[in-house]
């Protein structure tokens, strides 16, 4: 028989899987006002296209929603890697992989540095892409790279709680905040078992 603290811990995480699955729903139609001048929009096809895009009742402007990018590191010290204690929704107070969102103007290497440096305030040297993940039902690919930790000294952002090393054994599986980071985890491990790291793409549903 489940106690209360498993009971409440499950009900918190169906309310967060609802939670992000109505926010992809609406993200997927975003706009409601021109970013251009300012008047309604409405969801049609615009001539040449094949489906429906955020189109300005008064000045015609079209606006193109499209998948981001979210980029991050597996940051390696030896037989151990950096997780970061989320300090954020969502997930919140769930382990992470260093990563976020690429910005404007910023390669997805140079996103993925950034990410580990704003989370977890490590110094990297990147190596090679590893894991591309694409999350079609939120619109998302997630791209890591495996990273070499400089040194063990890390000082956590705002947004994380704390930031340690995890041997594969002590890695927090039921206590990680993404699909993504699970995956990317599980193949880093595997990999370095057999002492051979290649880039691995699959659709997470
Ligand atoms: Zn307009």
């Amino acid at each position: 028989m489940p106690n209360h603290a498993t009971q409440d811990g499950l009900a918190r995480v169906v309310e967060r899987g609802l939670r992000d699955t109505l926010r992809a729903m609406f993200e997927a139609r975003s706009y409601r006002h021109c970013k251009r001048c300012g008047a309604p929009v409405e969801y049609r096809v615009p001539a040449g296209d094949n489906r429906e895009r955020a189109t300005c009742t008064a000045c015609g402007t079209v606006f193109y929603e499209n998948p981001l990018n979210v980029v991050g590191t597996v940051p390696a010290w030896n037989d151990q890697v950096l997780l970061c204690r989320r300090n954020i929704e969502p997930r919140y107070g769930l382990w992470t992989l260093p990563a976020g969102f690429l910005e404007l103007g910023e390669t997805t290497a140079a996103g993925a540095v950034r990410e580990t440096i704003e989370e977890a305030g490590a110094r990297i040297e990147l190596l090679g892409l590893f894991t591309v993940l694409n999350v079609v039902r939120v619109g998302q690919v997630h791209l890591f790279y495996r990273a070499q930790l400089l040194d063990t000294v890390f000082a956590p952002g705002p947004e994380s709680i704390e930031a340690r090393l995890f041997g594969e054994t002590e890695v927090p599986w039921d206590e990680l905040a993404f699909r993504t980071v699970r995956e990317t985890l599980k193949h880093y491990f595997e990999d370095r078992r057999r002492d051979q790291f290649r880039l691995h793409c699959a659709d997470i549903a």
